[in-house]
């Protein structure tokens, strides 16, 4: 993200087109936006940002519109900008551990159109690429002609090393150190940038920005996926770690007296509240493992167990919050459903072991994005580089990408 941005130099063309990237991403972040409000957000002059506003018009990304409030005929017109509807837009990814969702979204985080398929056990990265690409050439195809494909953002649950996106390990689907990018644009037969990035990290960026976390800037996503990862904010930057592997927090020791975890330590907080182990706690075939949120959803009461499970996810969260300090912890995943029915035995939990002061200030909430905060967190990944400078994302991005992928 940030860090990126310090390679642009300091002369005048890189500061007017971070200032374009800028202005564009509060437009994306909002959905729409004012020039009055561009304005005073950017602490610019009016007749900069009136030259902006030109310069995304004519790229093809924002139009001319009016103000929300201007629409009912009730407020004073007003010289808005709007999202393109054949601007650019991005193929976000999100390969679970049995299914795989694959959408194209546009700027503000919408999604046009999206697609699902079942990954099979034990796939090779290849077989799994050439699932992809049959669910992106199904989605782009009633994507606008002129509107550019600015990259694919791609989740994976597994460790993903920062530099380039190599999959390091992603232990459900049994890959080591699979370059998937380059797989991915092999089976599609087109050149546009690639990024990859762990779930919950994911789910983290996109809570931040238009789900739970908005104007949260320390907060925590964990990602319940078969195995539990978190994504961690902090002070408004993602903690990524030198490598990018930070927030494995599944293999933090839990219980020394517990199961061998498949890392090869024995009683990782992972084997208590992990997929498997909620599985077999509750009486469900392992191999239903994956599918762990949609049964747990069934449940109209907690049962003892559940609620056992509850406390191993309140006392291992009480770990977080006092490392960490947030102010809010997004469960996501099948934790969606496990917290909605045990709710209090994981509050009573996290009380029960979290120092009293980083305790006062957390709340612990369901995902704004309900089931979608990692593949729109794929999105944003991969429209980042649009809001570091617009012009040169749109010099490698593919127009005609309907025609281009459907030959
Ligand atoms: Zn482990």
């Amino acid at each position: 993200m940030s860090r990126q941005r310090t390679g642009l130099g300091t002369n005048q063309e890189a500061v007017r087109r971070h200032n374009l990237g800028t202005l564009l991403q509060h437009v994306h972040r909002a959905g729409h936006s004012s020039r009055a409000e561009l304005t005073s957000i950017m602490g610019l002059n009016r007749s900069t940002i009136a030259g902006l506003v030109g310069e995304l018009e004519s790229l093809g990304i924002t139009e001319h519109a009016l103000p929300a409030q201007a629409r009912g005929g009730a407020g004073r017109p007003s010289s808005g900008v709007g999202l393109s509807d054949s601007g650019p837009f991005v193929i976000a990814v999100d390969l679970g551990v049995d299914r795989m969702d694959v959408a194209r979204v546009g700027l503000g985080g919408v999604i046009h159109e999206r697609a699902a398929a079942p990954i099979v056990g034990g796939s090779e990265a290849w077989q799994v690429a050439g699932s992809v690409a049959a669910l992106v050439r199904r989605v782009v195809e009633d994507a606008p002609a002129s509107a550019p494909l600015v990259g694919i953002g791609i989740s994976v649950p597994g460790l993903v090393r920062r530099t380039d996106g190599l999959i390091r390990l992603a232990p459900n689907l049994e890959w080591h150190d699979v370059s998937f990018g380059s797989i991915i644009l092999a089976a599609l037969g087109v050149d546009v940038p690639v990024s990859i990035a762990n779930d919950a990290d994911l789910g983290a960026l996109a809570e931040h920005h238009r789900g739970a976390g908005i104007d949260i800037d320390d907060l925590i996503y964990v990602s319940g996926n078969v195995g539990v990862g978190a994504g961690i904010i902090t002070g408004g930057m993602r903690l990524e770690g030198a490598g990018g592997y930070a927030g494995e927090i599944g293999h933090l020791r839990y219980n020394p007296e517990g199961r061998l975890c498949h890392c090869g330590n024995r009683g990782c907080w992972e084997t208590e509240v992990g997929a498997h182990a909620i599985a077999r706690a509750i009486g469900i075939p392992e191999d239903q493992a994956a599918s762990l949120g949609e049964v747990l959803a069934g449940y109209r009461e907690p049962t003892p167990e559940l609620r056992l499970i509850g406390s191993h996810l309140g006392h291992g969260l009480a770990g977080l919050v006092n490392a960490f300090n947030p102010q809010v912890v997004v469960l996501g995943g099948y934790f969606r459903a496990l917290f909605r029915l045990v709710r209090v035995d994981v509050q009573a939990a996290l009380a029960d072991r979290a120092l009293p002061a980083p305790l006062e200030s957390v709340t612990l909430a369901l995902p704004g994005l309900g089931a979608d905060s990692v593949l729109l967190g794929a999105a944003e990944n991969a429209l980042e580089p649009l809001f570091i400078d617009p012009v040169a994302s749109l010099g490698t991005a593919l127009v005609g990408v309907g025609t281009k992928l459907a030959g």
